[in-house]
């Protein structure tokens, strides 16, 4: 029997939906390019991608309608925010008006995350779309540091003008993340801890993750979220606080002297798959359960072929339902060396 959706009679709601561990969906990541201006180690290595790597084809990106009736179905299942994310999303043509589309979606709260470099030029034009709020990644305050880290040349000072014009734009709270890897940029947690320090932007770490082929990762590589707060902590002291919501990924701290918050996200030694709430969209429509998984569902040949707001609904719900990803759970010595999915597609 076919579903009631609200979109049909506009009155019937549907019941959130469920994975096989009991897990609600509530967070949903969008893929809205896979290319990318910078070359992060971690990341998209120019060794691996290099610049004129076959990136997809333009006809198979999802269009902006596509995405948003996806995005609609997902909202009214109980997904209450969104973020748009690549590849680098600032580099998607017209990513503004996939923005309005979105931010017309009652009760979800729209974000993005950004390597800063095209910022102070969109900022302004992203809040009037409707974009709520933007988080930066920043992996070091040396500048010799952060161009080796985004292999393309971009300055610390192009990523700080970023963050000030979307500040004054009115996209903050503005989180900071730093991806934590040692012997690269681990000497530069306390730079950029003394240089937000009162500011009002969140800056996170992020501990180094086993995601996609590319990187290399080793787990000797990975700083643990514990190392780091005993690093901040020496020279600022820290109190925990507590969660926004349930289920959310960086643990919050504060320094004791009032000067602000930080927050600390423990993928790999404090793995949070139980509350786990996201879904990826990948550029071309296929869905991922995890950001480790090794197969997306494919949803545009559903959307492309005809198929209606029922019937989507049915395939979204069952790809939800069967869910039983905990990879970080899980993860052992053997599974980062397994072909994954790079991050620069499914989106971080
Ligand atoms: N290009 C945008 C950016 O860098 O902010 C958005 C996409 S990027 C894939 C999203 C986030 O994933 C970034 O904050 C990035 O630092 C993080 N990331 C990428 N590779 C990672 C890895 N191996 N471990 C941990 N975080 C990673
Ligand atoms: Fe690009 Fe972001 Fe990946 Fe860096 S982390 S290579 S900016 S997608
Ligand atoms: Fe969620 Fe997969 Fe990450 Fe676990 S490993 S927190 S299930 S995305």
């Amino acid at each position: 029997m076919a579903l009631a959706l609200p979109y049909n009679d506009g009155v019937t709601p549907l019941p959130p939906l469920l994975d096989s561990l009991g897990r609600p969906v509530r967070d949903l990541r969008i893929s809205v390019t896979d290319h990318c201006n910078f070359r992060c180690v971690y990341c998209m290595p120019k060794t691996v991608f290099g610049r004129d790597y076959p990136f997809l084809p333009r006809t198979d990106l999802l269009s902006f309608e596509e995405i948003t009736r996806i995005a609609q179905l997902f909202a009214a299942r109980g997904v209450s925010k969104i973020r748009l994310t690549g590849g680098e999303p600032l580099l998607r043509h017209g990513i503004e008006k996939l923005i309005e589309l979105l931010a017309a979606i009652p009760g979800v709260e729209l974000t993005l995350t950004t390597n800063g470099a095209l910022l102070a030029q969109k900022a302004a034009a992203l809040h009037s779309a409707g974009l709520q709020r933007v988080t930066v990644s920043l992996d070091a305050l040396d500048d010799t540091v952060f161009k080796q880290m985004n292999d393309a040349g971009c300055s610390v000072a192009k990523v700080f003008e970023g963050i000030e014009v979307a500040n004054a734009a009115g996209l903050a709270p503005i989180k900071i993340n730093m991806v934590v890897k040692r012997g690269t940029n681990d000497h530069e947690i306390l730079p950029l801890v003394r240089h937000f320090r009162g500011s009002g932007h969140i800056l996170r770490f992020i501990e180094y993750m086993d995601a996609g082929s590319s990187n290399g990762w080793k787990l000797d590589e990975v700083v643990p979220s514990a190392e780091v707060l005993r690093i901040i902590g020496a020279e600022f002291p820290l109190e925990p606080i507590d969660a926004n919501y349930p289920g959310e990924v960086a643990a919050r701290w504060r320094y004791q002297d009032g000067t602000g918050e930080i927050g600390v996200i423990s993928s790999v030694t404090q793995a949070f798959c139980n509350s786990c709430t996201r879904i990826r969209l990948s550029t071309e429509g296929k869905l991922y359960t995890c950001l480790f998984a090794t197969e997306g569902h494919d949803l545009r040949d559903l959307l492309r072929g005809g198929s209606n707001d029922n019937e989507l609904d049915a395939a979204i719900a069952g790809i939800w339902q069967s869910r039983q990803n905990r990879y970080s759970l899980l993860r052992v010595a053997a599974t980062p060396t397994l072909k994954k999915i790079e991050m620069s597609y499914i989106g971080g």
